[in-house]
């Protein structure tokens, strides 16, 4: 199946010069979506991790039906302040100012092994600054999981040293 017909491209979004990767019309037809899903679990079904750690808003969308598939915990990284309970934030730098992620203090342990899923791989800036929560609380991070990546952005280098998995590159 090519995913690249059900990702549509939207120039100039949200700002001038940017083509954002629009993935809704893969999500809105069910056999793109459970197929991007399967795939997504076939990719890591021999990593045996513990739990799906995904990044708000778009990772959600794939991780949790993941999750779900191979039977696992699902962790949410929330943008700042939405968390409720006692939490660890890790920030990165964007072009214009910075972004703030965070994880619940109780979400994962020593021993837990994760992997991470988001929906697109640009700079890796978020990849990363989720890589260093889930460490700091113990865990092994066994893969990172995209549906998209975007090659010309470098953002796989900025993720050195883990296992990098994208379904459809541009
Ligand atoms: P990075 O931190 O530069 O790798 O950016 C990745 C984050 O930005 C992800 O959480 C994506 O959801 C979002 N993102 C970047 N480019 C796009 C795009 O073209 N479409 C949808 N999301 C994007």
């Amino acid at each position: 199946m090519d995913l690249k017909k059900h990702i549509f491209d939207i120039p100039d979004f949200p700002s001038p010069g940017i083509i954002f990767r629009d993935i809704t019309p893969l999500l809105q037809n069910r056999e793109t979506f459970s197929y991007t899903v399967d795939l997504l679990a076939e990719k890591i079904k021999d990593l045996n991790p513990t739990h799906v750690v995904a990044i708000e808003s778009r990772g959600f969308m794939f991780g949790a039906p993941l999750a779900y598939k191979l039977g696992l915990g699902f962790v949410p990284v929330r943008k700042e302040g939405k968390l409720p309970r006692e939490s660890i934030s890790a920030s990165y730098d964007l072009e214009y100012g910075s972004n703030t992620l965070e994880i619940h203090t109780d979400a994962l342990k020593p021993g837990d092994k994760v992997v991470i899923v988001d929906d697109v791989l640009a700079t890796g800036g978020t990849m990363k600054a989720t890589v260093e929560l889930c460490e700091k609380l113990g865990a092994k991070v066994e893969a990172l999981l995209f549906v998209i990546e975007l090659l010309a952005l470098e953002g796989r280098e900025k993720l050195a040293g883990k296992k990098v998995i994208s379904l459809v590159q541009y």
